[in-house]
Order: C-alpha cells, then sequence, then structure tokens
C-alpha cells in the first residue's frame, strides 16, 4: 500500500517547485488489520467462556443451591478458565511474533515419546474419535528443538483436528524419518477445507468463512502459531485437504546430526 501527496519545495521562503512523496504504509496497513481483527475476536471469543464463569459463579453463590450440581459447575468453570487462559497466551504468543521476542530453548529432544503422550492424552480424552500413533523408527528421532512448544505445535494440531472432526472418525498421527529429516502428520476425517482456503490457512487471525467454522469458533491463531514454531527449528508445515472428507497437515524438521551416544552426553551435560 503506497500513501502520496505533494509537498512545495521552498528556499529561502521562495517556492521553487513541488515533490511528489511516496510512503510504503503496507506494515502500518498490516498493523491497523490486526488490531482491528483483535478487537473483534476478543470481544467474540471472551464473552462466551466470560458470561459462563459469571453465569455458574452466580449459581454457585446461591444459598439454595443443588450440592449434586455443584462438582459439574466447577468444572465448567475449570474448563472455561482455562480457555480464556489459552486465549490470553495465544495473544501474547502472537505479539511476540510481531515484536521478533519470540525465543526458544532449544535442547536434544527425542520426538517419539512427546508426539506418543500428547495422542494419548487426546485419545483418553475423547469417546467420540479413535486417535492413534504410529512410528516407523524404534527409537529417536532425535531433533533440537524447544520441548514446550513442541508441545504446543502437536496441541494445536490435535486439537484442531478433534474441532472440526464434529462427526467422529478416526485421527491418526505418524512419525518418519529419513537421515536428515523428520516428519510427523496429523490426519483427520473431519470437515475439510476448501482449496481456495489453503494459502491463508496459516495467516494471523484467518479463519474459514462457512457455517461449519463459524459454529465451531477459534481465534485463527493456532495454525499462525504453529508455522512460526515451525519455522523458528528450520522446519516447515503443509497442509492438504479435501472438503468433508478430512485434512492432513504436515510438519518436517531438520533431524539431529549427533550419534545416540552423544546425545545422552549432550543431556547429562545440561
Ligand atoms: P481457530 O481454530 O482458532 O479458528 P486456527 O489458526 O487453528 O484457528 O485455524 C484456522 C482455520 O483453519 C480454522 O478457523 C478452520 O477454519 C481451519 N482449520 C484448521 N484446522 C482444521 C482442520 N483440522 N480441519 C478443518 N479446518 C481446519
Amino acid at each position: 500500500f503506497i500513501h502520496f501527496y505533494v509537498e512545495p519545495i521552498e528556499i529561502d521562503g521562495m517556492r521553487k517547485g513541488t515533490m511528489l512523496v511516496l510512503r510504503d504504509v503496507t506494515k502500518e496497513t498490516e498493523m491497523d488489520r490486526l488490531k482491528s481483527e483483535l478487537v473483534s475476536t476478543v470481544s467474540h471469543e471472551l464473552r462466551t467462556p466470560l458470561s459462563s464463569i459469571y453465569g455458574f459463579t452466580e449459581l454457585m453463590l446461591n444459598r439454595d443451591i443443588d450440592l449434586s450440581k455443584q462438582d459439574r459447575y466447577l468444572k465448567t468453570i475449570h474448563s472455561e478458565t482455562e480457555r480464556l487462559a489459552n486465549l490470553v497466551n495465544d495473544f501474547l504468543d502472537v505479539q511476540r511474533m510481531e515484536s521478533g521476542t519470540q525465543s526458544y530453548q532449544k535442547r536434544p529432544l527425542d520426538l517419539r515419546p512427546l508426539l506418543e503422550e500428547t495422542t494419548q492424552f487426546y485419545a483418553a480424552s475423547t469417546t467420540k474419535h479413535t486417535i492413534t500413533f504410529r512410528s516407523f523408527n524404534e527409537t529417536g528421532p532425535w531433533i533440537e528443538a524447544d520441548e514446550e512448544k513442541m508441545k504446543q505445535l502437536m496441541n494445536n494440531l490435535l486439537n484442531n483436528a478433534v474441532k472440526y472432526s464434529p462427526s467422529g472418525g478416526t485421527i491418526e498421527v505418524v512419525l518418519t524419518a529419513d537421515q536428515h529429516h523428520v516428519q510427523f502428520t496429523v490426519r483427520d476425517e473431519g470437515i475439510g477445507i476448501p482449496k481456495t482456503a489453503l494459502a491463508k490457512l496459516f495467516e494471523k487471525f484467518y479463519r474459514v468463512d462457512n457455517s461449519d467454522s463459524r459454529k465451531i469458533g477459534g481465534t485463527g491463531l493456532g495454525l499462525a502459531i504453529c508455522k512460526e514454531i515451525v519455522e523458528g527449528h528450520d522446519g516447515e508445515i503443509l497442509v492438504d485437504s479435501v472438503e468433508r472428507k478430512g485434512s492432513l497437515f504436515t510438519v518436517k524438521l531438520p533431524q539431529m546430526v549427533t550419534s545416540h551416544s552423544a546425545v545422552s552426553e549432550m543431556i547429562d551435560m545440561s
């Protein structure tokens, strides 16, 4: 985006000519867009959990509360508070991305147990979906990575797979590795993504504009954060999808170039 305006050129108070000034305001325009997206997302996404927490605490404060329902109310308050905390953390992550202050604590990391445990956690928390994990490697592969960020990446992808598969189905996580690269995929049989939306999917605040996605709700930040994390680890993230059939997210990362004994030494040292 270019703004232009005309300025007079004056020397000793005498007008000597005019100057055409062109200013590239792409960055400002992008910031304005992000700010207005932020305001509308915040008002929309904060309202639902807040009103639910408010409503359930009101019920709990009522002297005539039915004690048998107390547990259920508390569970809702707890999960809605968690949702708010996640939302705030996502906003903070995006702010760090914008200001270039996101940092990674990279250490040697065995990817397999991390993926397996996260998958098992999701499998245990749903009865609607079948969630499986497969790896073609006996041990490893090892990568040089920030463990918390890798968990966040996995959580975002699995969370979406569950969220956008309202009719259930299988969600499959597969880990493979060759000499230099590690690859893992998250495949679901959910609502899928229109071909025209694929190119914009990893942009901040982007959400597919159809009734299904709108009903499900979200901020459009999860995948932007995933991309930032993957690229912060010199990798790439790809998506392929067929509407009403399902989606496939692929993460490729460089494999750590160290023998296993060297890896254990590095762990001992840290
Ligand atoms: P959010 O889920 O909070 O809207 P994301 O950045 O995680 O934000 O995802 C962006 C958009 O991509 C979603 O709004 C949704 O339209 C689409 N999307 C992401 N993952 C999936 C998936 N597994 N299946 C179908 N659509 C998806």
